[in-house]
């Protein structure tokens, strides 16, 4: 028998409110959900969103398969629940970035929409913990620090105008990414 994996220890990480910022690999979380950045087709790809679909085994295709059957696949902006199959989340929020093209493309207001929509059905699962990645920052080219300022100031938005009493838990893959998570987080 495979020891189990160690789960990561996401409730010590350090505080800002009710957000909390946290350095590791996302698909070792037991929080109640955690985001991926998906692609329009909802099928998997490379990144995190490999790493979640290998972590999370077949169910989570199989659920993605389900609702390209029913609506197709997903937009940039948009985001969808299914089961987290084998991973430590019990939810996967599945939501697709938009790939930057200079910034002029309405970018910026489509990955607020990623983390506003990811919220909402955080908040439609009375989920009590959301872990997010950086969304867009890694094969689609989002410049980091813009990035995180948008899901920081969006986060902070939803949790003040919502009674979701949630944790939010910004992952970061490395050092680079934390700095500019900190630094939007302190502003
Ligand atoms: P996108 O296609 O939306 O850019 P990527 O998966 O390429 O998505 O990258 C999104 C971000 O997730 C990047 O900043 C990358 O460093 C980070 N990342 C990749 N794998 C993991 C992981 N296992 N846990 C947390 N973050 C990850």
């Amino acid at each position: 028998m495979p020891s189990p994996t160690p789960l990561a220890y996401w409730r010590d990480a350090p505080a800002f409110g009710r957000i909390r910022l946290y350095q590791g690999d996302i698909t070792k979380l037991d929080t109640e959900a955690i985001v991926n950045a998906a692609n329009t087709s909802l099928l998997g790809g490379g990144g995190v969103d490999g790493a979640i679909h290998r972590a999370g085994g077949p169910a989570i295709l199989e659920a993605c398969r389900q609702i390209r059957a029913r609506q197709g696949g997903c937009q940039p902006g948009a985001a969808v629940l299914t089961t987290g199959g084998r991973l430590p989340a019990r939810y996967v929020i599945h939501t697709v970035g938009p790939v930057w093209q200079g910034g002029h493309k309405q970018e910026p207001e489509l990955l607020a929409c990623c983390y506003r929509h990811s919220l909402a059905l955080a908040e439609q699962q009375q989920v009590a913990s959301v872990a997010f990645p950086g969304i867009s920052t890694g094969i689609y080219g989002y410049p980091k620090a813009e990035a995180a300022a948008i899901a920081v100031r969006e986060a902070r938005a939803f949790l003040g105008e919502h009674a979701f009493p949630g944790t939010v838990v910004f992952v970061v893959f490395d050092e680079e990414a934390r700095r500019f998570y900190e630094q939007a987080l302190q502003a």
